[in-house]
């Protein structure tokens, strides 16, 4: 859905009470969004969105899609406290970890989260440290390249999570022992996919393995995971994913190998970047303007606020809200103050003459922006706000603090 970009007005409005650089979410945003997924899949019964926590690990933001029906998906000690914190358990977390420490195993038992396992030593593993639920999800990994049509999706191959097909055989056969009653089957095989092709094909290979291994060892499926993964138009004039389509063609797919079993199978997903992705703003100010071998816009933000751009060369959109109506006429390099030169927002992006003082924001920061975060050049990571349909805003987190960067410091004597 086209997302409106707040005004300068609200914009301004919102920077009196709390300075850029800050996050800004749009509630009634990822509301409508959720419930547009929650359609797509409502054929199936028990279809659960498990938020992938990483993207935006917000306590507002967790509550928000939990309101909506979402679980969790977590995959460390602190995203398993997190999601309790907000008040999920049980069935509402997937823990969907990889090289698990005994301890994360051992909470998300206690928490009685449903277990992914990633590796088929990882039976044991969970065995001796935290006792094996009745309930189990296996991590499959098909190897080789993930193709859409002609074109490459992703490399399964050379990706480290996950077991191989022979590896799922041992480990519902180990899990059998161990007492498991019931399977669920878990793959994550492209990222910030916007074809809608996606979701049906990995279904496809899961439903077919599922099946098989229900055929073969005699034990029940309870669900299919078809992770994360749909990704969302960074740049202007990309389609965005069809998630109506999408979910209809699941349920082509699942009329045609589930359904003949007899099997009862809910469909799980764990969308991160689909979920809130385009329905967040880093919203900055221009600090500086520098003019050397390039032109150089300095904002207030840098990539502790937001590292998709400096670790993946990623695309993020850029405007100046005061000044919607000029043309694109000036080529900037945006960048922010660490001293490291991938710090940089946008490289030749053309835009309007951008003014010391301007507010820029940076577009479709709502997933894997401010959690990526870090503290390097001691930069302090910024605030988050969520702005509701009304216009009204609150603070859901504040920016960090010198006591914050000093909290885990010792040895000064
Ligand atoms: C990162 C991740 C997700 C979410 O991915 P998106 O691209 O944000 O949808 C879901 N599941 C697992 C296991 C992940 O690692």
């Amino acid at each position: 859905m086209p997302r409106q970009t707040p005004s300068e007005a609200k914009l301004r409005e919102i920077a009196s009470v709390i300075p850029t650089p800050f996050h800004l979410y749009d509630a009634a945003g990822i509301r409508a969004n959720a419930r547009r997924l929650r359609e797509a899949f409502a054929w199936n019964s028990g279809f659960r969105e498990y938020f992938a926590v990483k993207a935006t690990p917000t306590p507002a933001i967790i509550n928000l899609l939990k309101r909506e029906g979402c679980g969790a998906d977590c995959a460390s000690f602190a995203e398993l406290k997190l999601a309790e914190a907000c008040g999920l358990t049980g069935e509402f977390i997937m823990f969907s970890s990889n090289m698990t420490p005994a301890s994360e195993y051992k909470l998300a038992r206690e928490l009685g989260a449903i277990i992914n396992l990633d590796d088929v030593t990882h039976v044991e593993f969970l065995r001796d440290c935290a006792g094996v639920p009745e309930d189990v999800c296996l991590r499959y990994n098909p190897g080789g390249n993930f193709t859409l049509g002609n074109a490459v999706m992703g490399t399964p191959g050379e990706a480290k999570f996950g077991m191989t097909r022979t590896q799922l055989d041992e480990a519902v056969e180990a899990l059998k022992v161990c007492g498991v009653k019931r399977f669920a089957l878990h793959a994550f095989l492209a990222s910030n996919t916007t074809e809608d092709t996606y979701y049906p094909t990995t279904a496809r290979t899961l439903f077919k393995t599922a099946r098989e291994l229900s055929d073969d060892h005699g034990v029940e499926f309870f669900m299919v995971n078809l992770s994360g993964g749909i990704g969302i138009p960074y740049r202007p004039g990309v389609r965005e994913a069809d998630i109506r389509w999408i979910g209809e063609a699941v349920h082509n797919v699942y009329n045609e190998i589930i359904a003949p079993t007899g099997m009862q199978v809910r469909i799980a997903t764990e969308l991160g970047r689909f979920m809130t992705g385009p329905y967040g703003w880093l919203v900055t100010t221009a600090i500086h303007k520098k003019e050397i071998h390039k032109n150089y816009i300095g904002l207030d933000a840098c990539a502790v606020d937001l590292m998709r751009p400096a670790i993946y060369g990623a695309y993020h959109h850029i405007t100046i809200p005061s000044k919607d109506d000029l043309p694109l006429d000036h080529m900037y390099d945006v960048v922010g103050s660490l001293c490291e030169n991938n710090d940089k927002f946008a490289i030749d992006r053309m835009l309007p003459r951008v003014d010391v003082g301007d507010i820029v924001v940076l577009h479709d920061t709502g997933a894997h922006g401010r959690s990526m975060g870090y503290n390097y050049n001691g930069k302090l990571r910024s605030a988050e706000v969520l702005l509701e349909e009304d216009g009204s805003f609150r603070m859901i987190r504040r920016a960090e603090t010198l006591e914050d960067y000093f909290a885990t410091t010792a040895g000064f004597e």
